[in-house]
């Protein structure tokens, strides 16, 4: 992939969201001096780095990396853009992975304190914009979003959402429909709380998903459907989800995790 993430985006960031651009002068103005009061009781830290001013610095950001490969969520081998190599579709299978960035370096820490730490909405809008930046120079994103898709959050275990709060995941969906203009919703439930997966290979998290989410019941049922996640590691749980929506009737189904485990 030809393409590079570029800091353009950080002026519809944190510090300017888009929606405030179209209120008046003066509800900027006092948006403005929150803003600026909240810096400077709270100001923000590189998660790389610690240096003040943002919550990535221009040197820990210039280390983002794309995946170098992105797996198959069927075999798991490497895959030409992510697509389900033409060999591995099956009816329910999921049609490919399309990928922000490599969990690496800063991007872990960034992933940890968007799970862990109470300035979330912030980071989230951060991530979203990234991932927004990068899908929109990926064709087979732009090939996928003229099919009208909906965005559907990954969600967490009652147990996981019940200590965290919120689900990371959902948040990033909703972010990323508004940045996008793509409808984000949580369609899908968990309806079986599985075991940590950290300590599971392969086989064993794909026995230990299998039957963990279900559909709610939807008229029309989505053509397609882009299910967001914060990282990608096995794919089982993407894969998994995968297969319940396109039982449920949905034709295509996408996995976008922000970051992919190489
Ligand atoms: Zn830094
Ligand atoms: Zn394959």
């Amino acid at each position: 992939m030809g393409f590079e993430p570029t800091r353009a985006y950080s002026a519809q960031g944190v510090s300017n969201p888009p929606q405030w651009t179209v209120l008046c002068d003066s509800s900027r103005l006092l948006y403005y001096n929150i803003v600026s009061i909240l810096d400077l009781l709270f100001p923000k830290y590189c998660v790389g780095c610690k240096k003040i001013g943002d919550y990535v610095c221009d040197a820990c950001f210039a280390k983002i990396a794309l995946p170098a490969s992105v797996p198959c969520l069927v075999c798991n081998r490497p895959s030409f853009s992510g697509i389900t190599h033409p060999g591995c579709k099956g009816r329910y299978a999921i049609n490919g992975v399309i990928p922000s960035v490599s969990y690496k370096g800063v991007v872990k820490k960034l992933i940890y304190a968007f799970k862990y730490k109470p300035y979330v909405s912030d980071l989230a809008v951060f991530i979203a914009s990234l991932m927004h930046e990068l899908l929109i120079q990926n064709p087979v994103w732009i090939s996928t979003v003229r099919t009208k898709p909906t965005l559907v959050p990954i969600p967490l275990s009652s147990q996981r959402l019940r200590n965290r709060g919120y689900n990371q995941s959902e948040i990033l969906a909703k972010e990323l429909g508004k940045l996008s203009r793509i409808d984000a919703s949580s369609l899908l439930l968990r309806v079986k709380d599985t075991a940590f997966q950290s300590k599971l290979d392969r086989k064993e998290r794909k026995k230990n998903v299998l039957g963990a989410f279900a559909m709610l019941d939807q008229d029309p049922i989505p053509k397609t459907v882009l299910l967001i996640d914060d990282i990608l590691t096995t794919g089982v749980t993407l894969f998994e989800a995968s297969s319940v929506c396109k039982k449920a009737g949905v034709q295509e189904v996408w996995a976008i995790p922000f970051a992919v485990e190489e």
